[in-house]
């Protein structure tokens, strides 16, 4: 499997605790970025083997569907013309609340979009403004109507826990409401304070009151157990699924397959190289419309060990674990006697189990805990 993203780093304001690569759109370059974009994906599509075929696409940000149904013909013509894309890809397109409408959601599905993901975040009022989210809770739940209506067969909705002054009775009204909404997937994120955000800031000054490490540990665990019960399964550390509906874009990133990444700031795992493309916007444009030649903030050849590795660490993220025999496959090794100690520690811990003689992975146990396992199996 082979994976395309496309960054769209504009955003109507920067949320208080996103670390991402966001530009308020007041300083709106929307334009000569696209235009930079295209010239990327021509560079791309000239320089790729004819036979290259993509099965996932996702466009992601930042705030993609702040764009213009124009800008986002234009994407998409492109998209299908200057890449082959597999005709049963899945098609994502990450969407916040307050720039979908109806009208976007059916003129998307127009152009090849078979899943939506929504930044929700929150449904209660009073968190949403603390993290500085531009949505309000009715219009979240608008948005979810609007998709359905749409028919949107496929649509997953983002949450974050572990927020200021958030109480276990908030976080599972918030879980009770979305369930009534029946998403086909469900991301669930815990709160990381990260450098250089508004959050950090309040933190330095003591201004940050977040739950307990057990409390947010408490809060995952509610989420597991209301969602298992509603047939979710939780496949990765982080995401829930109804059965069939697992990302298969991530599931690209967690499998430790090649993806190529288009735009400002996106990653590629290419060619056996993680690049990461310039995280200047200005440098971005440029690049793109003089020079036509990409322009990387890192670039990294990946030694054989470095990828045993990664895939290790990354499945451990997995319900499906590691398969002892697609380890063999991939690298010629005996996993369970390279990794004896490790496997042997995480065991007896209770951290890890093994399935059937075949595959190793975390318990529910282990998964709060996940980096104690996965620095184990570091060289
Ligand atoms: S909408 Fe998403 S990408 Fe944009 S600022 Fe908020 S968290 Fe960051």
């Amino acid at each position: 499997m082979t994976g395309l993203y496309i960054h769209i780093p504009f955003c109507q304001q920067k949320c208080f605790y996103c670390d991402f690569l966001s530009l308020p759109s007041d300083h709106d370059q929307t334009g000569e970025y696209l235009k930079a974009l295209l010239k990327e994906m021509d560079y791309y599509s000239q320089s790729m083997d004819a036979g290259q075929v993509f099965d996932t696409v996702f466009i992601g940000g930042g705030t993609p569907s702040l764009l213009k149904i124009e800008e986002l013909e234009e994407i998409f013509q492109a998209l299908f013309k200057k890449f082959k894309i597999n005709p049963v890809a899945e098609i994502t397109i990450e969407c916040n609340p307050e720039s979908l409408t109806f009208e976007k959601i059916v003129k998307l599905k127009d152009l090849g979009v078979n899943r939506f993901s929504l930044g929700v975040q929150s449904f209660d009022q009073g968190l949403l403004e603390k993290m500085g989210r531009t949505h309000n809770r009715e219009r979240a739940v608008e948005a979810i109507a609007d998709l359905k209506r749409a028919k949107v067969e496929n649509f997953s909705l983002d949450f974050i826990y572990g927020l200021p002054q958030q109480s276990l009775e908030q976080w599972q009204e918030s879980l009770r409401l979305v369930l009534k909404f029946k998403p086909n997937h469900l991301s669930l994120y815990n709160l990381m304070v990260s450098e250089g955000t508004v959050f950090a800031e309040l933190a330095k000054q003591g201004r940050l009151e977040l739950p307990s490490e057990e409390e947010q540990v408490q809060m995952l665990e509610m989420a597991v157990a209301l969602l298992a019960a509603e047939n979710y399964s939780h496949y990765e550390i982080a995401n829930f699924a109804q059965p069939g509906f697992e990302s298969k874009h991530n599931l690209i990133y967690w499998r430790n397959q090649q993806y190529l990444g288009l735009g400002v700031g996106a990653f590629s795992y290419w060619q056996g190289e993680r690049r990461g493309n310039t995280l200047d916007l200005g440098e971005y444009i440029k690049t793109w419309t003089e020079d036509f030649q990409p322009v990387f903030s890192e670039i990294e050849k990946i030694t054989p060990q470095q990828e045993e590795t990664e895939t290790i660490i990354m499945a451990l993220r997995l319900q499906e674990g590691i398969s002892y025999e697609k380890m063999k496959e991939r690298f010629q090794i005996d996993f369970l006697v390279k990794y004896e100690k490790a496997i042997d520690w995480a065991i007896s811990s209770g951290l890890a189990e093994e399935v059937e003689g075949q595959v190793f992975r975390l318990t529910e146990k282990g998964i709060p805990v996940s980096n104690q396992v996965m620095i184990k199996f570091l060289p």
